[in-house]
């Protein structure tokens, strides 16, 4: 597992990494010192179409192989990734930004894990059966692969989201065509070295790299690639579910994220320090999940506001590979101009920038994305800092009075992917979270995860769940069989 710095990424079709038929190719940024150090394919709708092919023809087989051989194959790649885990965690950090710290102890690690689980959740994976009482009859349900299933995922978590779809996917026994982002493509190339090391079945997972519009378009367009799960941005989610409609493609969409970190002043104040400068500016703030929105009971606002901006002082912005750096590269430049453009519009917002806002000049890496975490106060939850999903290392911070105030503030939002509550108050705890329109709640922690649990969002932030046994049901179509046995 080599990563040359002039290195051609390819795309893994049929067990076989291949050249994309046109040729074409994107260049593979570093975001770290903003340099070029690969290229990847531009592949088109005839890649797309190979691929389809390849997973076509290995569908039968894989669907017949018994659960206890899928399990052992996801099992074997589960234990590779681990055995690889420092250079794919130096190629994750290479190829996003993120602190080689970080993909260490969480990336590649969780892409290990989702195989893992989903090795032992499938054998583990039922289904119903109804007696017709009266009627000499039982039903049951078949719970079958689909068939061929397009996979793409974001670039903020690049393996460890890339692993979250694929895993379940095949792991029920479908084929799949996938497609990492074209800005961080290097684990799932590396993934494929894995997967033949493996012996996982030619044709089962292919992997193709390129554009967003052109290969992710011709996978959701491709008439006979009969589900999509999609994690991304809210508005490529609203095109694609667009797109597969009126073909009836099943549909699993994680989208964007503008989520409330709420805190009571009767929790345990050290605690929710700590976590909030985590659930703030983990992995740069690029993770949909991060609680981008804190608002703080009146009575104990001052306080927080002066220990927070105390400890996120503490952040050490510099390069992923440094071991003390919290806060790594934004992972493009476009993506950086995108979040300054906040910063420097904050006043025209209504906000107050209190800490941070300006691009950071890392010593050796002077080119590199790099952005200071940034804290703005505002005093209206409408205001477009509040609204956007700005997907940076930028928090906005505001008081509350009481508990139907920062309910309302809280849901008044489009987005509703997850909510952090602080507290101590178990009423209040239960009261507050049956009333969050959100599809997770995290009460006095952040982005604990138990892989059985349904993944998601409600309103903007998608359709659908993943995790558990919800993926296994996304990944099949139950068929209801009726036997009368008189
Ligand atoms: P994008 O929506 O830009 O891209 C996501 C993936 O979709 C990429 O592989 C992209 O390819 C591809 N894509 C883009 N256009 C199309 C298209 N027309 N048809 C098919 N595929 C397409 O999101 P980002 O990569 O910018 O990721 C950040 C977003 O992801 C944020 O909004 C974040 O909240 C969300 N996210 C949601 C999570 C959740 O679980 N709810 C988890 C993590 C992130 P390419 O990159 O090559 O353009």
């Amino acid at each position: 597992m080599d990563i040359e710095i002039s290195m051609k990424i390819k795309n893994y079709i049929n067990g076989e990494y291949v050249n994309p038929i046109s040729d074409n190719w994107i260049d593979n940024y570093n975001p770290s010192i903003g340099e070029v150090y690969g290229q990847l394919p531009d592949s088109n709708s005839q890649d797309v179409e190979i691929a389809y092919k390849a997973a076509e023809a290995a569908f039968r087989g894989w669907s017949e192989t018994t659960l206890d051989e899928r399990s052992k194959i996801l099992s074997k790649i589960a234990k590779l990734i681990i055995a690889k885990l420092p250079e794919l965690a130096m190629a994750e950090a290479k190829d996003n930004g993120k602190p080689v710290r970080v993909a260490k102890s969480i990336d590649i690690p969780r892409a290990s894990a989702n195989f893992q689980f989903f090795a032992n959740a499938i054998t583990q994976f039922a289904s119903e059966a109804h007696e017709s009482v009266g009627q000499n009859a039982i039903n049951f349900t078949l719970r079958q692969p689909i068939g061929v299933v397009g996979c793409i995922s974001p670039w903020n978590l690049p393996l460890y989201l890339f692993t979250w779809k694929i895993a379940p996917a095949i792991a029920a026994g479908n084929c799949v065509v996938a497609k990492p982002s074209e800005i961080t493509p290097m684990t799932a190339y590396l993934l494929g070295e894995i997967l033949t090391e493996a012996g996982l079945p030619k044709g089962v997972l292919n992997i193709i790299h390129g554009l967003g519009t052109t290969t992710g378009q011709a996978i959701v367009e491709h008439p006979n690639i009969k589900a999509i799960s999609f994690t991304g941005g809210t508005k490529t989610g609203a095109h694609i579910a667009k797109v597969a409609a009126p073909m009836f493609k099943k549909l699993s969409l994680e989208l964007g994220g503008k989520n409330p970190a709420i805190i009571f002043s009767d929790c345990d104040y050290n605690e929710m320090l700590q976590t909030t400068v985590r659930s703030s500016f983990a992995n740069q703030g690029q993770i949909c999940l991060c609680g981008s929105r804190i608002f703080v009971e009146a009575s104990l606002y001052q306080k927080f506001k002066t220990d927070f901006i105390a400890a996120v002082s503490k952040l050490k912005v510099g390069s992923p590979f440094n071991n003390n750096t919290d806060i790594g590269a934004l992972v493009s430049k476009t993506h950086l101009n995108k979040v300054k453009s906040y910063i420097d519009k904050a006043e025209q917002y209504g906000g107050n920038v209190i800490f941070g806002g300006n691009i950071v000049s890392v010593h050796d890496s002077e080119d590199g994305y790099y952005l200071e975490p940034t804290i703005i106060e505002v005093d209206d939850n409408s205001c477009i800092l509040n609204q956007d999903e700005i997907f940076g290392p930028i928090v906005t911070i505001m008081s509350f009075n009481d508990e139907n105030e920062v309910l309302a503030m809280a849901n008044d939002v489009n987005y509703g992917l997850s909510a952090t509550l602080w507290t101590n108050d178990l009423k209040r705890t239960m009261r507050v979270s049956k009333q969050l329109e959100v599809g997770i709640v995290w009460v006095n922690t952040w982005l604990l995860r138990d892989l059985r649990t349904p993944f998601g969002g409600v309103k903007s932030s998608g359709v659908g769940r993943e995790g558990g046994f919800e993926a296994l049901r996304f990944f099949t179509e139950p068929k209801n069989i009726c036997i009368k046995y008189n």
